[in-house]
C-alpha cells in the first residue's frame, strides 16, 4: 500500500505512536476497566491524566510559575470573543485593543474584538497580500491599550513572526506596559517561546497538540478576575483557572491525547528538537519551491511559515492534475484555503521529514525536473 503523509492544515496527522496507544488503551485504560472517554472528569484516573498533561506542557514551553495553563473548550476563534471579554475589564471603558493584521486568522479577531472594545490596527500587511509581518517599528500602538493580539503564525498565508530575530521586540515608550497576546494555535510547539513575554497565549488543539475541541490558554495569574459582566461563567479564566479547568466539563479525551503527544513530544527531544526538525524540513520544503519559477511563495523570507507553506504552480490550470497525481502518491489533503486557492502544505511535528521528502520528490517530478 502506498504510504499515506496528510498535510492537512487542521484537524492534521498526529504521531503515530500516540494513535497506537490510545488504540491499545481505547477499552481499558490501564486496568481501570474504562474507556478515558467514560470516566469521571473527578475521579482519580482522569485527574492523574489532566495533572500529567498539564505538567508536560508545562515543562515543554517552560511556562514560568505565575501563569495559569487552562483547557477549555470552544476552539481558537471563541478566544476572540473570551480574551477580550477577560482582559479590557482591567482599563477603563471603553477599553482599546490594538492589533497587528497580518492574514486571515488576526483579521477575524479584529473583528470579533470590536464587539468587546475599540480596536486599532497598529498595522496590516493587507495591501501586500499578507506577504510579510509589518516592520515593529512601523507599528502605531496606542498609548494605555489593555493589549496588543498578535498572531504568531498565520495558518492560511503562511506568515510567521520572525522569532529567530526577536521578533516580537519588547514594547518601549508610553506602550511599555501593554500586554501582549499571541494566537499561536498552528505552531505551539514547534519552536522555543519566552512565556514570559506574552500576557496571555492561546492555541487550538487541532494542529500542533491533539483533536479539535481542546483550546490551551495560558495566562499570567495577575490578570485574572477582571472578566467583564457579559463573560459566560464557563469562560471566566479566574473560574476556569480556580477550578483548575473543572468548572464545567472539559474536553477530557482530547485532552488525554493532548497529554500523549506530550509524552510524545518529551521522549523526541521536547521543543528544541522540534524547532531543528521544523527548520529542516520547511528549508527542504521551501527548496524545491525557490527551484525555479514553476511554483510560487510570494512571502518574504524571514516571515515564511514553517509550518503551513501556501504556493501556487505558475500555471494554474494544472491544479486539478497537481493534486489528483499528489493523491496517487498518498500525498493528502494539499488543497489550499478556499479563501487564497492554490495550494498548501502543513508540516507540523507530526510529519516526518519522510513526508516532507515524499512531496518534495513529487515536486520536482510534476515540473519535469
Ligand atoms: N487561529 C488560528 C491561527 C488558526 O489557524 C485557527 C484555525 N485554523 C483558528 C484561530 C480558529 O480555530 P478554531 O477553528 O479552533 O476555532
Amino acid at each position: 500500500m502506498t504510504h499515506i503523509y496528510n498535510f492537512s492544515a487542521g484537524p492534521a496527522v498526529l504521531p503515530k505512536e500516540v494513535l497506537a496507544q490510545a488504540a491499545a488503551e481505547m477499552l481499558d485504560w490501564h486496568g481501570s476497566g474504562m474507556s478515558v472517554m467514560e470516566m469521571s472528569h473527578r475521579g482519580p484516573e482522569f485527574i492523574s491524566i489532566y495533572k500529567a498533561a498539564e505538567r508536560d506542557l508545562r515543562e515543554l514551553l517552560a511556562v514560568p510559575d505565575n501563569y495559569k495553563i487552562l483547557f477549555l473548550q470552544g476552539g481558537g476563534l471563541s478566544q476572540n470573543a473570551i480574551v477580550p471579554m477577560n482582559l479590557v475589564g482591567h482599563k477603563p471603558q471603553p477599553a482599546t485593543i490594538d492589533f497587528v493584521h497580518t492574514g486571515s486568522w488576526s483579521g477575524k479577531s479584529i473583528k470579533e474584538a470590536a464587539k468587546y472594545a475599540t480596536v486599532n490596527v497598529a498595522a496590516s500587511s493587507q495591501a501586500g497580500g499578507f506577504n510579510r509581518v509589518p516592520p515593529q517599528s512601523e507599528w502605531k500602538l496606542t498609548p494605555g491599550a489593555a493589549y496588543l493580539h498578535i498572531c504568531t503564525n498565520e495558518t492560511i498565508d503562511g506568515v510567521e513572526f520572525d522569532f529567530d530575530h526577536g521578533s516580537p521586540q519588547p514594547l518601549t515608550g508610553d506602550c511599555a506596559d501593554t500586554l501582549l497576546v499571541a494566537d499561536m494555535s498552528s505552531h505551539i510547539l514547534s519552536r522555543q517561546i519566552d512565556v514570559s513575554k506574552y500576557g496571555l497565549i492561546f492555541a487550538g488543539a487541532q494542529k500542533n497538540i491533539g483533536p479539535a475541541g481542546v483550546t490551551i490558554v495560558i495566562v499570567r495569574e495577575d490578570l485574572l478576575g477582571k472578566a467583564l459582566p457579559v463573560c459566560p461563567s464557563a469562560f471566566d479564566f479566574k473560574l476556569v483557572a480556580d477550578n483548575e479547568s473543572m468548572y464545567n466539563t472539559p474536553p477530557t479525551y482530547g485532552i488525554y491525547i493532548a497529554g500523549l503527544v506530550f509524552q510524545w513530544l518529551k521522549q523526541q527531544g521536547g521543543v528544541a528538537e522540534m524547532e531543528k526538525r521544523a527548520k529542516a524540513k520547511a528549508a527542504l520544503l521551501y527548496g524545491a519551491l525557490d527551484a525555479d519559477d514553476f511554483y510560487i511563495n510570494r512571502v518574504a523570507p524571514e516571515n515564511r511559515s514553517r509550518m503551513n507553506v501556501p504556493f501556487f504552480l505558475k500555471d494554474e490550470s494544472k491544479n486539478e492534475a497537481f493534486l489528483a497525481g499528489a493523491k496517487a502518491r498518498g500525498l493528502l489533503q494539499l488543497k489550499g484555503h478556499k479563501s487564497v486557492g492554490g495550494m498548501r502544505a502543513s508540516i507540523y511535528n507530526a510529519m516526518p521529514i519522510e513526508g516532507v521528502q515524499a512531496l518534495v520528490d513529487y515536486l520536482n517530478e510534476f515540473a519535469g525536473r
